[in-house]
């Protein structure tokens, strides 16, 4: 049976990924989002088991111990780790499934399995990322302060992934990421096998 692809979302915080990513869901409702687990407190309106898996640092650190993320890493003071076990399981079934994760769980994700696809969804500009930070309302201007600086980090490593997309509509970043699933499915290795000993 065909694998799922396994597709990488990165993005700057306030690029708009939470919007966009629900919105690919919607209209591919057989896409499996992978739940986080997070030690970051839950902020207004987020589930825990939705949004994330909410954590306290001693719980986390366990999974870590016991071996159980494919990848982990802190960001702005928080852990934030994706567990192996169910994605593995997705994958083998055939489902494509999504993860949405910063730059260094990423790159760590790419040199474990070098098959997955990775994305970057950044907004027309640098300036239009500020504004929407702001305009969030959740952050206080020290949270907001230290997300800028490490986008400007995070922005050196744009390099790295496959494709970036541009949120400038959120229809538009949707058709995009709708396109770049279509296109990694119609891959040669996931294909050559249906025309074998032909
Ligand atoms: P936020 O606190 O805004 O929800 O997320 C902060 C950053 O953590 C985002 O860039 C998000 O993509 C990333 N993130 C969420 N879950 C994971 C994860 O499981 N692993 C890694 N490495 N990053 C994650």
């Amino acid at each position: 049976m065909k694998r799922g692809t396994l597709l990488v979302v990165s993005g700057f915080s306030g690029a708009g990924k939470g919007t966009v990513l629900s919105k690919v869901l919607e209209k591919r409702t057989d896409l499996y989002y992978s739940v986080s687990f997070t030690t970051r407190a839950p902020r207004t309106g987020e589930q825990d088991g939705v949004n994330y898996h909410f954590v306290t640092r001693e719980a986390f650190q366990e999974r870590i111990d016991r071996g159980e993320f494919l990848e982990y890493a802190e960001y702005v003071g928080n852990f934030y780790g994706t567990s192996m076990a169910v994605i593995r399981e997705k994958l083998d079934q055939g489902v494509d499934v999504i993860l949405e994760i910063e730059s260094q769980g990423a790159a760590k994700v790419r040199q474990k399995m070098p098959e997955a696809v990775s994305l970057f969804l950044v907004p027309p500009s640098f300036e239009e990322l500020s504004r929407r930070l702001h305009g969030r309302g959740t952050d206080s201007e020290e949270v907001i302060q230290r997300r800028l600086a490490t986008a400007r980090k995070e922005a050196k490593e744009l390099e790295h992934y496959d494709y970036i997309v541009i949120n400038d509509t959120i229809e538009n970043a949707v058709g995009e990421i709708l396109a770049i699933l279509v296109a990694e499915g119609c891959r040669k290795e996931r294909r050559l096998e249906l025309f074998k000993g032909v």
